[in-house]
């Protein structure tokens, strides 16, 4: 009995494993010619830093905080736990993250502008997935018009003094395979029935499945793992606005 439930367990594992290996370069290009919704991820995508790095830098704790992310990225914790750790050395003040955000906006990627203003043009629904943080994520969307009920990131929280208080725990984005579960939820949310994610690192590449297909983006990062395991990966927006050049 056991032995069969396994066999079977196996054959599942190995059907959803071949059809992600069996997503050519051009059917992902075709799944994004005709995606109803396009997922970016934020830092290192979207934007050209890792935000909770330049918060980390702008708190005075860069170093610790960025062997943190590093170690993160590589899997070997969990996001929550990564995420909690790097916050507690660097328990940043409602003022300090206001601060942040005046005195280093982050550096939006070049060519992101051109690629939501295209988006949204052809009514495709875009949505910004970030493991970082909603009030800086809400910034960046703002410069792209990109709706804030269109922003799915982490949530700070502080005392009615400023004071660093924690982070909501309660998020999907701040778990391992969160963003995923953002996709299933705006699948089921707006009807979406082909949803493409962009992104540099591992958590985005694990979104697809749910999302129907995946971009890896190594404009800013190349994240060798990500990299081989993507059909299609791009290392400017520019050839994603090729890609819409051809609809
Ligand atoms: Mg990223």
């Amino acid at each position: 009995m056991k032995g069969q439930l396994l066999q079977r367990q196996l054959a599942v594992y190995l059907r959803r494993n071949l059809h992600r290996n069996m997503l050519t370069q051009s059917e992902t290009k075709e799944l994004f010619r005709r995606a109803d919704a396009v997922c970016f991820d934020v830092d290192s995508t979207v934007i050209k830093e890792e935000g909770i790095d330049e918060l980390a830098i702008f708190c005075g704790v860069g170093d610790a905080v960025t062997e943190m992310t590093r170690q993160a990225m590589g899997g070997s914790i969990t996001f929550k736990t990564a995420l909690k750790e790097r916050l507690s050395i660097i328990r940043c003040s409602r003022e300090q993250v206001n601060k942040l955000i005046t005195d280093h906006p982050p550096q939006l990627t070049p060519g992101i502008r051109e690629v939501v203003e295209r988006l949204h043009q052809r009514n495709i629904k875009v949505f910004l997935i970030s493991g970082g943080f909603r009030c800086i994520v809400e910034h960046v969307a703002t410069q792209l018009n990109i709706p804030l009920h269109h922003v799915y990131a982490n949530r700070l929280k502080f005392y009615f003094n400023g004071e660093y208080a924690g982070f909501d725990e309660s998020q999907p984005t701040a778990e391992s395979g969160g963003k995923g579960k953002v996709i299933s939820l705006l699948k089921e949310q707006y009807g979406l029935k082909t949803v493409v994610m962009i992104g540099d690192g591992a958590t985005d590449l694990e979104a697809s499945p749910p999302a129907n297909a995946f971009v890896g983006f190594g404009g800013n990062v190349v994240r060798q793992e990500v990299k081989e395991r993507s059909s299609w990966y791009i290392t400017s927006f520019e050839e994603l606005l090729e890609e819409m050049d051809k609809i």
